[in-house]
């Protein structure tokens, strides 16, 4: 019952944690569930929803791709969560909130990854994925009603990536945990394709971090519990940030930003650029629930929504082109 996980988080949780006692709370009031605390019916309310079902079909950073063993924004976003978790209850602080800032930070991510946010950006002048998918959970899901998510939930979404930290250690947390997992399952996926091998991974990538995957995430998880246990912060090691600054700069040089990668990016972006110009001429071939907004932003809502597969479908569908991967 409700009052048991209150008790639970009163016996449990660190002086600096957020209490759900506590919330700042959803912009409409609402009775309280009898069974769950507000940051448990938040994640409950994640995982109902739509734009949370269409990750499976967004790329993470390689795209559409063909092998079943490779990333998507789904499998991430899930990772994130089980990293976060883990470092959240280390250090007692709120899980569940934690794990609803997890599974709902990268819900406004493009199709196409960073290449269709990108293009959005370029076509209405200002698009970022971490405020659309604040936008998400805030007005356009359930048909334009939003979720009406607690502001914690919502702060820590916002400020998963950017400027500005999170306000509760739970957010920092799991800012700290998208690098810790996109980096390391990236260095796989990077493997899995052809881009690189495990042996051209910095020094101290490997002497540092570890060799292999769950050593990697096992020894910055472990750091940053180990300097921020008994403190209202979550950091890491100068030792362990030094090192995954050094992988994320080898991984933009050798895979992000790698010329193979580019070429197909440039490409997708027409594909964006076509939608874009479309429903901007057949505005009445928009989805009745994006027509609630002004025509620019309702078409960029829509677009960015797609998932890969329906739109490479879709653009085939109205283009009479069929996509064909560059290399
Ligand atoms: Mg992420």
């Amino acid at each position: 019952m409700l009052q048991s996980w209150l008790e639970i988080e009163e016996s449990y949780l660190a002086p600096w944690a957020a209490y759900s006692r506590n919330s700042a709370g959803r912009v409409l009031a609402e009775e309280e569930c009898q069974l769950r605390t507000v940051y448990q019916r938040d994640r409950d309310r994640i995982i109902h929803s739509k734009a949370f079902r269409r990750l499976k079909h967004k790329t993470q950073v390689f795209i559409n791709p063909e092998g079943d063993h490779f990333r998507t924004r789904l499998t991430h976003t899930l990772e994130v969560a089980q990293i976060s978790r883990t470092i959240s209850r280390a250090l007692h602080l709120n899980e569940d909130l934690t794990e609803a800032i997890a599974l709902g930070h990268d819900l406004g991510h493009t199709p196409f990854g960073h290449a269709g946010e990108r293009a959005l950006n370029r076509l209405i002048g200002h698009f970022k994925h971490n405020e659309q998918s604040l936008r998400l959970v805030e007005q356009l899901e359930r048909n334009g009603k939003g979720l009406n998510l607690t502001h914690e939930v919502r702060d820590g979404i916002l400020h998963h990536c950017g400027e500005g930290l999170p306000k509760t250690l739970e957010g920092q947390v799991v800012r700290h945990c998208d690098r810790i997992a996109y980096l390391n399952h990236d260095i796989d996926d990077a493997v899995r394709s052809g881009y690189l091998e495990y042996h051209q991974l910095p020094d101290s990538t490997l002497q540092v971090l570890g060799s292999s995957h769950s050593q990697r995430i096992n020894t910055v998880v472990l750091d940053i519990v180990k300097e921020s246990t008994g403190k209202a912060c979550v950091n890491m090691s100068p030792l362990i940030e030094e090192a995954m600054q050094e992988l994320r700069e080898f991984m933009f040089a050798n895979v992000y930003l790698h010329p193979r990668k580019t070429i197909e990016e440039q490409r997708l972006e027409k594909v964006i650029d076509f939608f874009f110009s479309y429903y901007q001429e057949h505005a009445e071939c928009l989805p009745e629930e994006y027509r609630h907004s002004p025509l620019k932003r309702a078409v960029c809502d829509y677009i960015a929504g797609m998932t890969d597969t329906f739109a490479l479908h879709h653009f085939a569908d109205l283009s009479g082109c069929t996509y064909t991967p560059a290399i």
